[in-house]
């Protein structure tokens, strides 16, 4: 092979690419990896902040990665980061929604959006009597047992009640993938719950026998939550010095063609060209959809129907004793029908150790989206002002902020509409030999979900190159 040709490209060099690159050279695939940007990581970035004893860790997309599922976990792990890993402060552990303008506890017990103890359920004012009885009848419906997807919102309205949805599930479940209940699909987002249904015919009873069952299990090593000492960088930087493959930096990929025999001509923005028999495109769907147009306009137009929205975080930092709330925490979600600018906040120095230096606090305001899209568009300034005044609106906060931090992240989200697991598997039936995609627009955006993709594309491709040698 030429200097120019390899077996495998990976285009996109997020957790994605990233990972896939570790799982090929695990199975001895030689690979070139390209990333358009000046940095590996896409949405992993932190930003460690000097100049007040010990730094602020500041992260501008994930904060952490859930270990349930545990492709990233083995991961960490496999890339000697045990040390490294850290978990949240579970005895601080409460979740606070905001209702009516006050900020009210999500009741202990509440699993996802399904209560699994009595008490404090009954006496929590976040929802009304009607809505509480509503809830119980749950047990009691029958089960849908088909297939056939339907959205969050009709999921939860039909088995525990509008009110469920409207102060837990929305701001609860929908605010993980910064999409809308009525369009998020459940079998693309939360298939368990289907699961539940069909299994136990009720998922508060499904809930509870889980509960029993963890009861009994001894307790898990890990956090639910975990991210590193030092941010969630650490997993791309864990990485990078392992990968011995071609890896370049500011090299986009701004065209594919197929060739007569099958392998793939890439075109880059360095004006060379690289051949492929394998091209793993780890890239938004949408570029992926102007990457394949010439080779494969079937699967060129299901990429470009995968919709996205933009979000951002803003990072505030504040003295700790200018700051007049106890933090008690990890932070606020917002229901859409508070009809707030913005959609949630996280406490992160109350929800991991080593965010902030020992006088200082942290918080992260989560903003744009189908939640509140206008801010998304306010210049900095404007915005800062915003945030602000919901801060002192929700929690009294008058205090400045030392510095802040804001990160836009623009057609970023990719929305798992209704019917969506039918459209990936109509594009992994069209796509051509050699070609795969992978990564948060396809089976799950969260960085595990990521990672297991990556793996199974990895196994994929590594098959099918050796089985041409
Ligand atoms: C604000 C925010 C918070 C989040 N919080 C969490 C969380 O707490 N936990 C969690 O698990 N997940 C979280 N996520 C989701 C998770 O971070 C992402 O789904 C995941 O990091 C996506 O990784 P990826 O490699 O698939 O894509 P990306 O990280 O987007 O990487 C794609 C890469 O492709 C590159 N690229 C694009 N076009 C080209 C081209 N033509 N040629 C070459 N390269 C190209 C881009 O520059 C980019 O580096 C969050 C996301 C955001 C935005």
């Amino acid at each position: 092979m030429t200097p120019n040709q390899t077996p495998v490209v990976i285009i996109g060099g997020g957790i994605s690419g990233l990972s896939a690159a570790w799982y090929l050279q695990k199975q001895g695939v030689p690979y070139a990896l390209l990333e358009q940007s000046r940095h590996w990581g896409g949405k992993i970035r932190t930003e460690l902040v000097d100049g007040y004893g010990a730094p602020f860790v500041v992260e501008a997309g994930p904060d952490s990665f859930l270990t349930q599922k545990p492709w990233a976990l083995q991961l960490a792990l496999e890339l000697g980061l045990h040390d490294r890993l850290l978990g949240t402060n579970d005895d601080r552990r409460h979740t606070y929604v905001l209702n009516r303008g006050k900020l009210t506890p999500l009741p202990e017990g509440v699993m996802l959006i399904v209560p699994t103890q009595f008490r404090p359920f009954v006496t929590s004012p976040l929802i009304s009597w009607p809505g509480k009885l509503r809830l119980a009848r749950e047990l009691f419906l029958p089960a849908r047992t088909d297939d056939a997807d339907e959205s969050l919102a009709d999921f939860v309205r039909r088995r525990l009640g509008a009110e469920v949805l409207d102060k837990l599930a929305e701001p609860l479940l929908a605010g993980i993938y910064n999409t809308e209940a009525e369009k998020q699909s459940l079998l693309a987002t939360f298939p368990r719950f289907r699961d539940l249904e069909k299994k136990y015919g009720s998922i508060t009873r499904g809930m509870l026998e889980g509960r029993k069952a963890r009861a009994s299990a001894p307790p898990a090593k890990y956090s639910v939550f975990t991210s590193f000492k030092t941010g969630m960088r650490e997993l791309v930087d864990g990485l990078l010095p392992r990968l011995e493959g071609d890896l370049r930096l500011e090299t986009g990929v701004n065209s594919v063609a197929a060739n007569p025999d099958g392998t793939y001509t890439l075109n880059l923005s360095d004006h060379t060209q690289v051949m492929a028999e394998h091209v793993v495109f780890t890239t938004p769907a949408y570029v992926t959809a102007r990457l394949l147009a010439d080779v494969c306009d079937v699967a060129a137009d299901i990429l470009a129907d995968i919709r996205y929205v933009s979000t951002g975080t803003i990072s505030l930092a504040y003295k700790r004793d200018t700051f007049n709330h106890p933090l008690d925490g990890f932070g606020v979600v917002i229901p859409r029908s508070e009809q707030r600018p913005i959609n949630a906040v996280t406490w992160s120095s109350t929800k991991f150790n080593y965010r902030a230096p020992e006088d200082y606090v942290l918080l992260r305001v989560f903003f744009g989206g189908s939640r509140s899209p206008e801010s998304f568009e306010l210049d900095d300034a404007a915005l800062l002002r915003t945030v602000r005044s919901e801060l002192r609106a929700m929690m009294g906060v008058e205090a400045e902020p030392v510095f802040t931090r804001i990160f836009r992240w623009r057609e970023a989200n990719p929305q798992y509409d209704v019917g969506h697991l039918d459209r990936i598997d109509a594009l992994e039936a069209v796509l051509p030999a050699g070609l795969h995609v992978t990564g948060s627009a396809y089976r799950g955006i969260g960085v595990p979900d990521c990672v297991r993709q990556a793996q199974d594309t990895a196994a994929k491709v590594a098959e099918s190159v050796k089985e041409r040698a």
